[in-house]
């Protein structure tokens, strides 16, 4: 082991997907972790079970009557958690001095402040929150360029992605500066992001209409929560992704290729100028990506079986239809157009999706709403700071509304 001190780690967004995940890679791995902190939005149970296995300094959650209770609970059964409730706290959580390292794993752009703080504060971020870089992608770049902070991607397809760089494009890559004209010099021609196609790819597109929230939440290969869940069946969530990587990767979008892989075993790929293709494989568990964050520079156990090579189904390989999958099409727009059309294009989802969720409007009107959103919503001429970048976001998700309830 080369760290021999165990290293503090904040979870934000410890009771979702990714969250319970990395706590279960932890347990797995008790001498290296010290769990610092631990927040929740909802969900006060499961964030009080946590408390009790893990014994973290603090406990955040999001108003003052579920710390009380949360506190009540914690002291009844003799466990010294601190607790604290509010974004400021998310902040201070992310950003203590004590700490190494933040695993950023709030779902939606209510991730960003604490993740941008955790940035400013130089730690080691490890960024599950995709919207961070969807909504402020080069400011958040910038500062953890600044800071000596570094990010690792925990998404399945830029972990792939990263593991298959080369070690020193990859050190340069999570400091924050990495040029884009580095690219040619490292021989790397561009990434390949594979995408799963969701549960609908193959379901007639007559009936796109008629798609249920519960249909649309039972994804193939992946457990994980609601909204990237809904992400995935319309592709939404590659869309996000091809921005993602154009941040974290500096690479511009025509760079970036989407190819549909069914099985989900190839994670991504990078494609090299000497025609060689490497691609990161292993069974769809999301402990693996985290793991691979949490260890490095070493690899730890994850707790994920085997990829059992002879009872893989074959892999094959697609290109996505812009006509099923027209949330994939938005998002290569919003990057062209460029300044804060991707901050607009994930506010009009987040509610487009959270509509679609409480069955209020179809599956077929989320692509309708962020379409409308983009077409309606001014674009800025520049962007200086992150509180100019959630005035969009604020205004986006009011015209975002008002299409809906005009529908
Ligand atoms: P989830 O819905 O399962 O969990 C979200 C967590 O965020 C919960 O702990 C919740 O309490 C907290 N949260 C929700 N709203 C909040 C708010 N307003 N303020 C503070 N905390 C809040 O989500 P997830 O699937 O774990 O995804 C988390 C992030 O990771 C998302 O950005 C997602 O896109 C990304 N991601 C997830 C996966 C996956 O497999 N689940 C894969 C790649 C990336
Ligand atoms: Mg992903």
């Amino acid at each position: 082991m080369i760290n021999t001190k165990p290293q503090n780690i904040s979870i934000l967004g410890a009771t979702g997907s990714i969250g319970t995940s990395t706590l279960d890679v932890i347990s797995r791995n008790r001498d290296r972790f010290n769990v610092f902190a631990l927040t929740a939005h909802s969900q006060i149970e499961k964030l009080f079970s946590q408390c009790v296995e893990f014994n973290p300094h603090y406990a955040v959650v999001d108003n003052e009557n579920d710390a009380n209770r949360l506190h009540d609970m914690l002291r009844n059964k003799n466990v010294s958690t601190e607790v604290l409730y509010g974004e400021k706290s998310l902040s201070y959580v992310a950003s203590h001095q004590d700490v190494d390292m933040v695993m950023a794993a709030i779902v939606g752009a209510a991730g960003l402040l604490p993740t941008l703080d955790a940035a400013r504060a130089g730690k080691k971020i490890l960024l599950a929150n995709k919207e961070t870089l969807v909504v402020a992608g080069d400011l958040f770049m910038r500062t953890v360029c600044q800071s000596g902070a570094s990010v690792l991607p925990v998404d399945s397809e830029h972990n792939a992605i990263f593991q298959s760089l080369p070690e020193n494009v990859r050190l340069t890559m999570a400091s924050g500066k990495w040029q884009t004209e580095n690219y040619q010099s490292s021989g790397i021609a561009s990434l390949i992001l594979t995408a799963s196609g969701g549960p609908f790819l193959d379901t007639d597109i007559d009936t796109f209409a008629n798609i249920t929230p519960q249909m649309a939440l039972k994804h193939p290969n992946w457990s994980m929560g609601r909204k990237i869940s809904i992400d995935s069946a319309t592709m939404m969530n590659k869309g996000l992704e091809v921005i993602e990587a154009c941040h974290l990767f500096s690479i511009p979008a025509d760079s970036i290729e989407v190819v549909i892989h069914p099985q989900s075993i190839i994670h991504s790929m990078v494609r090299y100028c000497d025609g060689s293709v490497l691609a990161q494989m292993g069974n769809p568990d999301m402990r693996t990506p985290i793991a691979y964050c949490l260890g490095l520079p070493e690899r730890i156990n994850a707790g994920v079986s085997n990829l059992d090579l002879f009872t893989t189904d074959a892999l094959c390989f697609r290109k996505p239809q812009d006509e099923r999958f027209p949330c994939l099409r938005l998002a290569f727009e919003a990057l062209r157009l460029g300044y804060d059309a991707t901050c607009i294009l994930n506010a009009a989802n987040e509610i487009a999706v959270d509509n679609f969720l409480n069955g209020k409007i179809r599956f077929t009107d989320i692509a309708v709403v962020i379409e409308k959103t983009m077409s309606l919503c001014q674009l800025s001429d520049d962007i200086f700071n992150i509180e100019q970048l959630l005035q969009k976001d604020k205004i986006a998700r009011n015209i975002a509304q008002q299409i809906i309830i005009d529908m």
